[in-house]
């Protein structure tokens, strides 16, 4: 449902579907993001910002998108929100001219840096696996500000952290959100679990080995978490040793538990009109909220 243009066209309209849509994005606007910012922030949570909509097909749109970023990060620092910005490469015109694509993200990352913010880079399906490293490498090389996002479900992740460790990386690991076949990712959750906390570990043991990475556990299995802080707390590393990122709306109270806790825990927060694909992927993930969204149909 996510790639079928039709359902694209026409399920954003429904009513119903739109006040479903508000559970998991404060609004379609940068105001109503910037407000769940400021209202993070007052919980000891920091945030992340995504403007949604992915694979352009005309290079102005990608230059609407630098600007709105860029408006963006300004606002921000006006405002002196503690929040970063994740970006999709596909939303610059990966597919139509790779260059003009990384220069839009190295303008963005030039303005961050006068912030003190990362941008990182979401992992899209895997046709852009290779393309994203190989980016995201030629990108960490002048901007040192910038992160990007790993999935543990496919089986070269394990390779691509230990290419990565040589830059100094900021990886936010992620279980992953595309549907993508057996020959190169795992199918099971438990797999894709073990993957994670294996991951996890790798990059929590590079860090206790002294190497200089960012580590982002993306994931809303609390479970998980606590048994990778736990290991993260027997070989020495203090709770800071990796932050918590989750989206907005889904476990807010556990965000709130982990700050509380003393862990650094981010809230990706979405917004934008071209919420479609985005919030397909988010039911997929948990059916029970496609039953969510038809009680929206009830008065
Ligand atoms: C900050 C962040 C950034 C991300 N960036 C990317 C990216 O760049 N590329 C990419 O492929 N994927 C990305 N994802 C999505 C990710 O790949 C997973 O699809 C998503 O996080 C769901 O998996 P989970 O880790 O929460 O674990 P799951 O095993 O799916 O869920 C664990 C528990 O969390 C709760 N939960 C999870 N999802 C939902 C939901 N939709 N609604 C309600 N409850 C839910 C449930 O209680 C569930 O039992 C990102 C996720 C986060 C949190």
């Amino acid at each position: 449902m996510a790639g079928n243009p039709f359902l694209q066209r026409h399920i954003p309209r429904l009513g119903f579907v739109r006040r479903a849509v508000l559970r998991f994005m404060p609004g379609e606007d940068a105001d109503s993001a910037l407000r769940a910012v400021a209202q993070d922030q007052a919980a000891g949570i920091s945030a992340v910002l995504t403007r949604l909509g992915e694979n352009v097909t005309r290079t102005d749109e990608a230059d609407e998108v630098e600007a709105q970023y860029l408006g963006l990060l300004d606002r921000i620092g006006a405002g002196g929100l503690d929040a970063e910005v994740s970006v999709k490469l596909t939303q610059f015109g990966l597919d139509l001219d790779p260059e003009r694509a990384l220069a839009h993200v190295r303008r963005i990352a030039d303005r961050a840096a006068t912030l003190n913010m990362t941008v990182w880079i979401d992992m899209e399906g895997s046709a852009y696996t290779e393309t994203t490293i190989a980016f995201y490498e030629r990108l960490k090389a002048h901007n040192a500000n910038t992160g990007v996002c790993l999935q543990a479900y496919l089986h070269r992740t394990a390779d691509d952290v230990r290419r990565l460790l040589p830059i100094g990386p900021s990886i936010r690991l992620v279980k992953g959100a595309y549907a993508e076949p057996s020959t190169i990712a795992y199918q099971t959750r438990s797999s894709v679990d073990a993957n994670f906390a294996t991951l996890s570990v790798t990059m929590l043991e590079a860090a206790k080995a002294g190497n200089t990475i960012r580590i982002a556990l993306a994931t809303h299995d609390v479970t998980l978490i606590e048994r990778i802080a736990a290991h993260a707390a027997g070989i020495g590393l203090p709770k800071t040793a990796f932050e918590v990122q989750m989206l907005y709306g889904i476990r807010t109270d556990q965000q709130c538990r982990l700050a509380r806790d003393g862990f650094i825990v981010r809230d990706l927060i979405c917004y934008g009109a071209a919420w479609y694909p985005w919030y397909m992927r988010r039911l997929a993930e948990r059916p029970a909220n496609v039953l969510f969204v038809l009680r929206q149909l009830l008065p």
